[in-house]
């Protein structure tokens, strides 16, 4: 039970790590957003991560992502990964990925696996070995080590402690990962943003190497990169039988910002521009939307909102409404209810949208 240093309101569904409700955090946020960064603050410290995107004037612009990092001599980024060497901007580039990856037996717990070639043979014969799910074959998954957000809630922070590993692997080496059995390689994380020039040359590689079969590249992501990245991504994906899925976190700014430490809007703006490319390819679904249904915080207007702008673009955009599970510096919150799940359903689809589905549902809860 957690009670809001505002309005001493007192619920299950309020974080006391947090410090706010939902309410006051979006008609109060100048007066809640203090103690809020400093807990922001304090989730980077700990992992030695800048607490803030650097701004130096005399800096280089790393040009990676939404925090528009100008990094001076001897300084990292925002995320960590990369940085200026002696005038030379480095890290995330293809000869020095700092991931892990392995192989996922398909049809994997994949955001898209309800809509994916993988999960459901869509785009059979062209992007899907065989009409059904591809039994037998395997996903290789690459988890970046660094993230352009600070998700307060992170389902996989462990990554933090790995983002400083001086272990690397280029490019080509991880292309040469992709075996006989392998019809597609996911992007996340933390997320590609940081290192998505190591993707890229990955993927091309990859692909060089697989010609005249299936391979398909996918992405998971907070889609907070850099708009000129947008026409690669979705090229790679676009002709391989691939899809993009966007995480897309909260509506309302101000409860972006308080969980996420960062404006949804280079989000919103990149999945817009992406969502023009539908029609290149309508099957297999080519834009994905995810959101996870943070308790008490990301509620039906959260979903809503986000649910009226994907409609706005495209009904038929599948959409993903994910559970939560206590991690990191929310752990203060209970799972996902059922309840909240199948609301946040209905709203969406009364918002136009007309595939929506509940994932891991197994972590639903009815504690609330
Ligand atoms: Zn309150």
């Amino acid at each position: 039970m957690g009670t809001c240093r505002r309005c001493n309101k007192s619920s299950i569904t309020i974080s006391n790590t947090l410090g706010y409700c939902a309410e006051c955090i979006r008609t109060h946020f100048d007066e809640v957003w203090p103690h809020m960064g400093k807990v922001h603050e304090e989730s980077r410290r700990r992992f030695r991560l800048p607490l803030y995107a650097p701004k130096d004037p005399y800096g280089l612009e790393c040009r990676g992502c939404v925090r528009d990092c100008q990094i001076g001599k001897g300084k990292l980024g925002y995320c960590g990964i990369r940085r200026n060497d002696q005038g030379r901007l480095k890290g995330g580039r293809p000869h020095e990925g700092n991931l892990y990856f392995y192989y996922d037996a398909l049809p994997t717990n994949c955001v898209a696996d309800w809509v994916c070639p993988a999960g459901t043979g869509a785009g059979y014969p062209t992007y899907a070995i065989r009409e059904g799910p591809e039994y037998g074959y395997y996903n290789l998954a690459v988890f970046y080590h660094a993230c352009s957000f600070n998700c307060l809630y992170c389902q996989n922070w462990n990554f933090k402690k790995r983002t400083f590993s001086k272990t690397r692997l280029p490019a080509k080496d991880l292309a040469g990962a992709v075996n006989d059995r392998t019809t597609c390689i996911c992007y996340f994380g933390g997320d590609p943003t940081p290192q998505i020039l190591h993707a890229f040359t990955a993927s091309r590689l990859a692909i060089k190497a697989t010609r005249g079969r299936i391979l398909r590249i996918c992405w998971e992501t907070n889609g907070s990169m850099d708009e000129r990245f947008l026409k690669t991504m979705a090229e790679l994906s676009l002709r391989s039988g691939g899809c993009i899925k966007f995480d897309i976190k909260a509506w309302s700014k101000d409860i972006h910002m308080a969980l996420c430490g960062v404006t949804n809007k280079r989000t919103l703006d990149n999945f817009e521009k992406l969502a023009v490319r539908i029609h290149k390819r309508p099957i297999p679904p080519f834009l994905i939307a995810s959101t996870l249904l943070v308790p008490g915080y990301v509620d039906e207007r959260e979903v809503e909102g986000i649910a009226k702008f994907i409609s706005s673009l495209n009904p038929d955009i599948p959409y993903a409404l994910l559970g939560f599970y206590p991690h990191f510096y929310m752990r203060d919150l209970p799972p996902t209810s059922k309840r909240h799940a199948m609301r946040c359903k209905e709203v969406a689809e009364k918002a136009g949208l007309r595939n929506v589905r509940i994932g891991n549902i197994h972590l639903l809860s009815t504690y609330y």
